[in-house]
């Protein structure tokens, strides 16, 4: 399956309704002299004004979807060319602000140009395994597919109906992040499509890159929130896959136990004691089937409310672990977890423990989406903010935010489990604090249409949490800003370089305006 490489060749040119078209007659037009193998849309743009976060919703102009690399150079071009027209790749649309919108743009649905391809012995370029996807493939396709081979990417995110392009524009975090980096820090090679391309005075070019063959454009673009190119494929590195995984939940009730375990957990040198992934929530002191103590055990009936310790806070917290094996190993695994387990000091009757496939774990959260859609509780608003906060900022954020801001009606999880920051490529345009470690907090809240505080009470709570970040030297992760002088501070030393990289890559500003970073100029 490999439909990116088509070229459009000698493609018609587009044709549609140009009554439909609410652009300036000159842009319709060129518009719709373009020849392409896939085709444009200037109706039905509702989906690709709206998000996961379901707070805003910039209407595009239309919609392209593409089914060869040149459709998106062309358009790329046209827009250059254009006065204002803008472009904005589209993976799954899950971002929370706009993110993937282009207000009068286009949007370009990455989906229709899929493409993976597995190398399980690598090539003579490159010897290691590695997979080809699309940036438009979903994390989970490319699972399915190196999964045939016996392999696997290393790094991923919790949930995996994300877009390639997508997730590396930002980082791709989870619990193996401590040891493998993000997904950003497993990419050997990209094919990216500029705004504009250096040396030559057109808009609009497929560029391979890679940490050796343009790496400034290689690095600016992981984790470069779509401002320097879109991602056409992204090659990644592919380790052999366990059959089968240990996962364990382990409670806590005293936050410092709960981050002096995690901490020395992403520490461990010592390979053979060393988590294939390392993760921890909040949960509330309730019976919340969500995000209370009934959600820990891997059957919710192995809990209830006498075997919560009478001195537990309105907080409390656990510890997932990953361990993988193969069948033939069982037994070993099993002596070595425990050993692993025998110094961490949660609370030994609240530990729950469970084997699954290594597909099974990694696709976990699909079991959540399917039980919440089912109840009409997936396609609600999501204010969700996630942050990057440093070690030594964590114990205050836990007093000031967890234990005094998180009430009983909080609606979704909370994710915190610490990162090695030097497992991070410092050449990437991800923003991560200037620290040895730091902790990834997410508040991934559902505003629910008839029950708990509504989307501005929530968003006003996202303000107050900020505002108390402000002072703790904290990142955004997926940011959100006005004003040029925020992005400025949120970028501090690196800001100057991001601009510079901007006018060499995207000089007239077409790519990805809904980060609302820089303003489409001539
Ligand atoms: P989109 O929202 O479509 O796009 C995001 C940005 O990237 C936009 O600016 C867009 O223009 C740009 N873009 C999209 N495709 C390309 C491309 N091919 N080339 C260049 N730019 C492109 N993130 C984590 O790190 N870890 C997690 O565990 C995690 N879990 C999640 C769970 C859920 C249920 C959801 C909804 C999101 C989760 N995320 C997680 C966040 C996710 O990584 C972001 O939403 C990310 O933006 C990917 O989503 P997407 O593929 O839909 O991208």
């Amino acid at each position: 399956r490999w439909a990116g490489r088509q070229t459009s060749g000698d493609s018609p040119p587009a044709t549609f309704n140009l009554d439909t078209c609410r652009l300036s007659s000159t842009q319709c037009s060129t518009l719709n002299s373009l020849h392409l193998r896939g085709h444009l849309s200037f109706h039905n743009t509702t989906e690709a004004a709206r998000d996961w976060g379901r707070i805003k919703r910039l209407a595009p102009a239309g919609v392209l979807y593409p089914e060869s690399v040149d459709d998106i150079v062309s358009l790329v071009r046209t827009a250059g060319l254009s006065r204002n027209l803008t472009v904005a790749a589209k993976g799954r649309g899950h971002s929370i602000n706009g993110q993937a919108q282009a207000l009068d743009g286009i949007v370009i649905e990455m989906s229709t140009l899929g493409g993976i391809k597995v190398m399980p012995q690598g090539d003579a370029d490159c010897q290691v395994p590695y997979v080809d996807a699309a940036g438009g493939e979903l994390w989970i396709d490319v699972l399915k597919a190196t999964l045939k081979e016996g392999l696997a990417p290393r790094s991923w995110t919790d949930y995996l109906y994300l877009s390639v392009g997508g997730t590396l524009s930002n980082a791709g975090i989870s619990g193996q992040t401590f040891r493998y980096g993000p997904e950003i820090s497993n990419v050997l090679q990209l094919e990216v499509v500029t705004g504009s391309h250096m040396w030559c005075s057109y808009q609009g070019e497929l560029v391979i890159c890679s940490p050796s063959k343009q790496p400034e454009l290689f690095f600016a673009v992981l984790g470069g929130l779509g401002q320097f190119g879109i991602i056409i494929t992204a090659r990644i590195i592919l380790e052999r896959a366990p059959q089968q995984v240990r996962w364990i939940r382990a409670i806590y009730t005293d936050f410092q136990s709960f981050r002096r375990d995690q901490e020395m957990l992403i520490s461990q040198t010592d390979m053979t004691k060393v988590f294939d992934y390392v993760e921890g929530f909040v949960i509330i002191n309730s019976d919340n089937p969500y995000n209370g103590w009934k959600s820990v055990p891997f059957s919710p009936e192995h809990i209830n409310n006498s075997m919560i310790p009478k001195d537990a806070g309105s907080v409390m917290y656990y510890i997932e672990l990953m361990k993988g094996f193969d069948f033939i190993n069982i037994h070993v695994t099993e002596q070595k977890v425990e050993k692993m387990l025998s110094s961490l000091n949660y609370i030994r009757s609240l530990r729950f423990t469970t084997d699954v496939s290594y597909f099974q774990f990694l696709n976990r959260i699909h079991d959540v989406e399917l039980s919440l859609s089912s109840q009409g509780l997936w396609d609600v608003p999501h204010p969700w903010l996630n942050l990057f906060i440093p070690r030594s900022s964590i114990s205050v954020f836990d007093s000031q935010v967890f234990k005094q801001l998180i009430s009983r009606d909080f609606s979704g999880p909370i994710l915190i489990y610490p990162i090695n920051q030097d497992k991070w490529d410092k050449h990437a345009s991800a923003v991560i604090p200037e620290e040895r470690v730091f902790y990834l907090v997410a508040l991934l809240r559902n505003a629910l249409p008839s029950s708990g505080p509504g989307l501005k009470s929530q968003m006003d709570d996202n303000s107050k949490i900020l505002r108390i970040c402000h002072d703790l030297n904290c990142k955004q992760y997926f940011p959100t800003y006005n004003t040029p002088k925020q992005w400025e501070q949120h970028f501090g030393s690196r800001w100057q370089n991001f601009i510079r990289l901007k006018k060499m890559f995207d000089p007239h500003a077409i790519l990805s305006p809904g980060q609302n970073i820089f303003c489409r100029n001539q």
